[in-house]
């Protein structure tokens, strides 16, 4: 049975979301670079991506949050058998608590009838968290912050659609996808990475989507026709012009991850969670002896 300290786990799960909240991934502050250094000297574009690249930096060196909404805390937590997900999630929960005490996190779990705000950033679904069982002997806690601007923006679409000239197959998934993008403009604070979920019902292709946020930019689709799509979009949508924060510029997207789930005959979903660039993810794999590491 795997056991672990409850107290020292609080303080680091803590520190997980202290890291999430003000650390952005090397992953995404790289490729965020990399865009400013392929915008043109003096063009407005360059001056965004300088912006947003001192803003991490100084995020950084001031354990501060990357930006004012810390978004929505969503968990993928791996446990091996015999683990409860109720003391977990209590955990999870009382960490939370003090990240808001420490201003790592703002308080953003508002009552959807009577508009109070919980004060916490705990309220019924917040955060979200989801647990599946693995046969490692460690658990993993991964943790992404998914702010509410460039949630607005995320959508999905049924196929087929007419008004789109998209059918059911790859290239009306292309098609609706580049819809997406071209309609969000700078609104989800782009530049964006999209996840995408390819069938399922309305729910799990929802969360097929925001489940592809959870892998790094420079991955590879395993799927050799997943990695065509990804590369072919994520050329085709720096094309439209949008830019960062819409300014106009070479990068509209820092990367596209699809994945797909079989469906009903009579349904095929695709969803879009659209991710701004405060791409806020970090993870934590927990071993026996209470040690942790974090990537
Ligand atoms: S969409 Fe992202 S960058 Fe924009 S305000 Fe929300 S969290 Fe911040």
């Amino acid at each position: 049975m795997f056991q672990y300290d409850a107290a020292k786990l609080k303080d680091q799960l803590l520190e997980l979301l202290r890291l999430a909240a003000t650390d952005l991934p090397q992953d995404v502050v790289d490729s965020i670079q990399a865009a400013h250094d392929n915008e043109p000297e003096a063009s407005s574009a360059r001056s965004v991506f300088g912006m947003i690249l001192k803003n991490i930096e100084l995020a950084r060196e001031e354990s501060t949050p990357i930006c004012q909404d810390t978004g929505t805390n969503i968990y993928m937590v791996h446990i091996p058998e015999g683990v409860s997900m109720r003391k977990l999630t209590a955990l999870i929960h009382e960490a939370t608590a003090e990240a808001v005490e420490k201003s790592y996190l703002r308080p953003n779990a508002v009552d959807s009838i009577t508009g109070k705000n919980s004060g916490n950033n705990i309220g019924e679904g917040q955060p979200y968290i989801h647990y599946e069982e693995w046969d490692k002997n460690t658990i993993e806690f991964e943790l992404m912050l998914k702010g509410g601007g460039c949630e607005n923006v995320s959508t999905q679409y049924k196929l087929p659609d007419v008004g789109l000239g998209a059918g059911r197959d790859l290239d009306g998934v292309y098609k609706v996808i580049v819809d997406a993008v071209n309609k969000a403009q700078g609104l989800g604070c782009a530049p964006g990475i999209l996840g995408i979920g390819i069938g399922g019902d309305r729910m799990s292709s929802h969360m097929a989507a925001k489940n592809q946020l959870f892998r790094k930019i420079p991955d590879i689709n395993p799927d050799s026709a997943l990695a065509e799509m990804e590369d072919r979009l994520k050329k085709d949508l720096n094309t439209l012009g949008v830019g960062p924060m819409g300014f106009g510029g070479e990068t509209t997207v820092l990367g596209v991850k699809i994945g797909s789930l079989h469906r009903l005959p009579a349904s095929f979903f695709v969803s879009i969670a659209y991710m701004c660039w405060a791409y806020r993810r970090h993870s934590m794999i927990l071993n026996t002896k209470g040690e942790v590491s974090y990537d």
